[in-house]
């Protein structure tokens, strides 16, 4: 029925996350309307330099830019190195960054563990990881996965992983709200999580 680029950009929007059909319909038509703004040239610019310009941290998976050898974070020499915070996702690096209360490096697993979608430890950044403990400079390992059932097991898993080297294993502090994420949660009380932490035994 529509020319064959309007029905090609909706079966696109439509393959994300949360965009059902007539959601991705509509994207489609708004553009359509708004061609004065260029915003669907923006867009496809965009898009195209969101591959060709981005890289995965080698050391700590965390998102940089292309072209660099490692991330800002893990490139900064003012950063503490003896401390490494372990989350789940990219997004949760800028999440505690904003706390303003952490000096340490990090270490995104990029996913948790869910049997139900059949993620294993080896599906995610573990045994890069423990490489990076193996090294022997790293006196804490923060474990900052999001507070859901699968974020849980993915702590003790790597609780587990951890137990035998020579260093401390803490978790953030109860009170980010269960089954939410850790780039959702406000500042503060994400700050006090990470004060709080707790060593594992
Ligand atoms: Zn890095």
């Amino acid at each position: 029925m529509l020319p064959e680029p309007i029905q090609q950009s909706i079966d696109l929007f439509a393959r994300l996350p949360g965009i059902g059909p007539k959601t991705a319909a509509r994207l489609v038509f708004f553009l359509l309307r708004s061609r004065e703004s260029g915003l669907s040239e923006k867009l496809a610019e965009a898009l195209s330099d969101l591959m060709e310009k981005t890289a995965t941290c080698p050391v700590c998976f965390n998102m940089m830019s292309a072209g660099r050898e490692q991330c800002s974070i893990c490139s900064d020499p003012q950063r503490d190195r003896e401390v490494i915070c372990v989350v789940e996702e990219p997004l949760d690096v800028p999440a505690l960054e904003r706390t303003s209360g952490y000096q340490g490096l990090y270490h995104v697993l990029q996913g948790a563990l869910s049997p139900v979608e059949g993620i294993t430890p080896d599906d995610l950044k573990i045994k890069e990881l423990l490489d990076r403990v193996r090294g022997g400079e790293v006196k804490e390992v923060i474990l900052a996965t999001n507070p859901s059932m699968e974020g849980d097991a993915t702590g003790m898993y790597l609780q587990q992983q951890l137990s035998g080297f020579d260093l401390k294993v803490t978790r953030l502090a109860r009170g980010l709200p269960m089954g939410g994420d850790l780039e959702y949660a406000d500042q503060n009380t994400l700050l006090r999580a990470l004060m709080g932490r707790q060593e594992l035994e």
